[in-house]
């Protein structure tokens, strides 16, 4: 789970991590208040579950209340789009006007699972303030990396190693060393999946501080934290992806494609993707409606499909052990007759009940072109993409 920027910052002042002064508005008024009280120069932040803000007008450094609350109003109730969003963007519903710092150096420090040697690492970086994706493809030995032990944690010493690489100033070695540690507990404590600071910042005077900050949470630990799982925004989620959590399948929304993926599992998921690629479509989504699927979840799934607009077709890619053929025909049959939906459906299916889904779905009525298996479906999808000619 995904949270903002302010609530990331309350967890680091939590564990002692430096953060600059700041609160959060709902309004210019409020913006405008906040800003008089911390005084001065403030930068007012949208509020959204994405970076790139600076980039996109999302960040910006005024000079006084009266221009806090100007800029707050001309970010607040708009979608900002930024380099990580859909071309649909995320709704700015709060802003955070912070106190400004006198940056004389930006760096980079992340924590995540590192899941090929099983416990959490450290990442950090003198190239901070940039996408560190484009680092890491351009200057890997930029990029100084040390893995902490789920038992004894990251040692000081550790912690320090990380502190000279980022080539802070003498006297700010043992701060950052501290706030490395700190930041170490804020991975570990709240079960987090990612913990990044882009850019901690060194100030004119020497601090460093934590200038950003973006936290994502593991979702299958929440259950042990209620106080976080308070901090879902479900408005900065998409609502298909919404019902598909509330539903517990895995849906996901890709950009620029046009065909919807039906599959049982991550893996055939890949497959089904690779295939409709290689039969010259892109994939508009992918659902993946797991293992033991009931048939008022596959309804479900179908209407969560067809609900993206996207999508002109569908490929369905059963490989039905433990989920049954022909209650997956049922639920798409149901879901199809009660949306009224008449988009073309390319279905594989095999396994369990096979031959009497593709009978339940060739007895419906339903535009449905059954295929014997996955090269048999990219064929038919190939021939139906053609009819269909690019109408993108
Ligand atoms: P992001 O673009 O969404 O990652 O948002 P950030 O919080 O990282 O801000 C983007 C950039 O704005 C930073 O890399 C800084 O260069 C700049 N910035 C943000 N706050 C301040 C500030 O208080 N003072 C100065 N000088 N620059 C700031
Ligand atoms: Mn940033």
């Amino acid at each position: 789970m995904n949270i903002h920027e302010y609530q990331a910052k309350a967890i680091l002042d939590k564990f002692g991590v430096p953060t600059p002064k700041a609160e959060v508005a709902s309004t210019p008024a409020e913006a405008k208040e906040i800003a008089s009280r911390i005084g001065g120069r403030v930068v007012v932040k949208a509020q959204v579950h994405a970076g790139g803000r600076g980039k996109v007008g999302g960040v910006k450094l005024v000079n006084s209340p009266e221009e806090a609350e100007q800029v707050a109003a001309s970010l607040l109730g708009t979608r900002l789009v930024t380099n990580q969003t859909g071309a649909n963007g995320v709704p700015v519903d709060k802003v955070m006007i912070a106190e400004t710092l006198d940056i004389k150096d930006e760096l980079y420090i992340s924590i995540v699972i590192d899941g090929d040697i099983g416990a959490p690492l450290v990442m950090a970086s003198t190239e901070g303030g940039m996408d560190i994706e484009e680092v890491a493809e351009s200057t890997p030995e930029k990029i100084f990396r040390v893995a902490g032990d789920p038992l004894i944690g990251l040692t000081t010493y550790h912690a320090r190693d990380i502190a000279l690489a980022l080539g802070v100033p003498a006297k700010a070695v043992r701060a950052t060393t501290k706030l490395i540690t700190d930041l170490y507990n804020v991975f570990v404590e709240n079960d987090c999946s990612l913990v990044e600071i882009n850019p901690l910042v060194v100030t004119e005077d020497d601090q460093v501080i934590a200038l950003d900050a973006k936290i994502n949470l593991e979702d299958d630990a929440l259950f042990r934290h209620p106080e976080l799982a308070k901090l879902r925004d479900p408005n900065q989620q998409d609502p298909l992806e919404q019902r598909s959590d509330k539903a517990e399948l895995a849906y996901v929304k890709l950009e620029g494609g046009r065909v919807g993926c039906m599959v049982n599992g991550a893996g055939l998921a890949m497959a089904t993707m690779d295939i409709t690629k290689a039969a010259g479509a892109d994939p508009a989504n992918f659902l993946d409606i797991g293992g033991s699927a009931d048939q008022a979840r596959i309804e479900e799934a179908f209407k969560i499909i067809i609900g993206d607009d996207d999508v002109e077709m569908i490929l369905v890619n059963l490989f039905a052990g433990i989920a049954r053929s022909d209650i997956v025909a049922q639920g798409i049959v149901a879901a199809a007759k009660e949306t009224n939906a008449s988009v073309p459906m390319v279905v594989a299916m095999r396994g369990t009940n096979a031959k009497e889904g593709i009978k339940i779905l060739a007895d419906s009525g339903l535009n449905i072109t059954g295929a014997p298996d996955l090269a048999g479906a990219a064929e038919v999808l190939k021939a139906k993409l053609l009819e269909l000619g690019s109408s993108h």
